[in-house]
């Protein structure tokens, strides 16, 4: 059987040949019958439904693309290395954000691509610290930028040390990429919508076991803030932008937001920074609102400091209620790199969304996902303003999230909104689904979490902290749940929506951007920066 039916294949293929070379030869005679159309071979002949196809035309034309990508294997080939850091920015998270940022723009969505996702390469990241399965964020930040995994809780020390113990942490230290980068003279920099304090822009340049001493720590250690002011690599961070004020200032000052400090040691840190560098020599500034943001002078700042906000700052959707007002990620990151650009030795840069994991945790997928389309900008302007020659853009994120997307929403459907089904599975009125409680659904659910809650317009997700937990299964008939202050259903019932173990998305662009293609452990990230960006001079 399977013989005849390739030799009827061969004979098919024969026939086609010989009738294409005697069409080129001599036209049908006169009155001689039609030539009739050749058999279609099963499995040997691309239909014109799809050959016509756009969905066909665009794969073609990516492969004709794809093939054109360089490949840089060079070590140090890359004078710069930015490294985008989403928290909490899971698959799920990076699905849902492409759709909703699709459908802002009047699409319908899926088809839609985030800034990042037109890079070249992709692979997958396992996240997992050395003792939790599902990690956190300061383990899995140290593991990005030393090539070491270790424990949750720590930063920059090793496995061996107890969380807590200062005595051990400071015989395990781990140097990071951007110490290495100032070693060498290059310009550094961070950047994070979080505190600059919090775990995941920690890790760039401090070491204690426990990543909750930003403003304090025991004797014989120093805090967090401490350590970013004191740096002694190269000649400190040179660009420094967040929030998380009030680390750096004693409890005795209030801040222009009116916040009090949280130092009990009555140093100010702030003091001490512009102490540090405006030495006669370099042109250090100090800024901490939006106008400050907007009268940087790129040419004559040397080193700067960016203090947005006492605690972190505002989600994206919520920065016009700002007291002061404050840039958004996408702005500070375009300003960090004017500056750094001005090193003809390169830069090292981080950039952190980091509240896409505040906006999961209070179980608003709303403010989640719009930081996370605010970081695809935040991309786009380092993609924009940067080049693939020379350097090496990494995307990823430190761990995911618990967040969904279920049902059979009919395409299009708003990715905030109730599952429409295509035929609304044979209820009555065409349109919202209804489960087998007879009840509504979101697409968008949480696994655990505080569960639903609906503040109508309001654009900060933190108001869920003020209200008991509600988890469970709620009538959302009457609920708005695309708007800004609607919080999903979470089925298991916790005080914070947690952190999620599968693994996350790296995506990058630029020389030795292909050697994260695959499935790798997270520590490796920080070797492909090191390899392509030369941090680790000629050892
Ligand atoms: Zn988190």
């Amino acid at each position: 059987m399977q013989l005849n039916k390739l030799s009827a294949a061969f004979a098919a293929l024969l026939g086609l040949t010989l009738a294409a070379c005697s069409d080129n030869n001599s036209a049908p005679a006169p009155g001689a019958p039609a030539p009739q159309p050749e058999p279609e071979v099963p499995g040997l002949v691309l239909s014109d439904a799809q050959r016509n196809s756009d969905w066909y035309k665009n794969g073609a034309a990516a492969i004709a693309s794809a093939r054109d990508v360089a490949i840089n294997n060079d070590r140090g080939a890359a004078r710069n290395v930015i490294l985008f850091v989403g928290d909490g920015m899971g698959i799920s998270t990076v699905t849902a954000a492409r759709i909703l940022a699709g459908q802002l723009q009047g699409q319908s969505g899926e088809e839609y691509q985030l800034s990042f996702e037109k890079m070249p390469f992709a692979g997958l990241i396992k996240t997992y610290n050395t003792n939790q399965q599902t990690p956190d964020s300061a383990g899995t930040a140290t593991a990005m930028v030393t090539g070491v995994k270790t424990k949750a809780g720590v930063l920059n020390v090793d496995e061996t040390v107890a969380r807590g113990d200062c005595a051990g942490s400071l015989q395990r230290p781990l140097t990071t990429a951007l110490e290495l980068a100032e070693g060498l003279g290059k310009s550094t920099g961070i950047v994070s919508t979080a505190r600059i304090t919090h775990a995941t822009p920690a890790a760039t340049y401090a070491k204690v076991p426990e990543r909750g001493w930003e403003y304090a720590a025991p004797e014989g250690c120093k805090d967090i803030a401490t350590q970013l002011v004191e740096l002694a690599a190269g000649d400190g961070i040179d660009v420094v932008m967040g929030g998380g004020r009030r680390s750096f200032l004693p409890a005795e000052v209030t801040d222009l937001e009116g916040k009090t400090g949280r130092r009990t040691d009555g140093v100010n840190l702030i003091d001490a920074w512009k102490a540090r560098y405006n030495d006669g020599v370099t042109n250090a500034r100090y800024i901490e609102d939006q106008s400050g943001f907007d009268g940087i002078e790129v040419a004559s700042t040397d080193k700067l400091l960016g203090l947005f906000e006492s605690s972190h700052m505002r989600y994206e959707e919520d920065r016009d209620n700002d007291v002061a007002g404050e840039p958004s990620l996408s702005q500070m990151t375009g300003k960090a790199i004017e500056l750094l650009s001005k090193n003809e030795n390169g830069y090292f840069m981080m950039v952190e969304s980091g509240r896409i994991d505040h906006g999961h945790h209070a179980g608003s997928a709303y403010s989640a996902l719009t930081d996370a389309v605010e970081m695809a900008k935040a991309v786009q302007v380092a993609m924009d303003n940067t080049s693939a020659e020379d350097t090496l853009i990494v995307v990823t994120a430190d761990h995911s999230h618990v967040m969904t997307i279920a049902g059979y929403p009919t395409r299009g459907n708003p990715i905030l909104g109730k599952v429409v089904n295509n035929d609304s599975r044979g209820q009555p009125e065409a349109g919202v689904a209804l489960a087998a409680d007879g009840l509504p659904y979101t697409t968008i659910t949480y696994a655990n979490g505080l569960g639903h809650a609906h503040y109508g317009a309001s654009t900060d997700a933190d108001d869920r902290y003020e209200d008991p937990i509600s988890a469970g299964r709620q009538d959302i008939s009457a609920s708005d749940t695309e708007s800004a202050g609607y919080h999903q259903e979470a089925l298991v019932p916790l005080g914070s929506e947690t952190h999620a173990g599968e693994d996350v998305g790296v995506w990058a662009r630029g020389p030795g951007s292909h050697l994260l293609s695959g499935t790798n452990e997270q520590s490796f990230i920080f070797h492909v920066m090191a390899h392509s960006g030369g941090l680790m001079g000629e050892n």
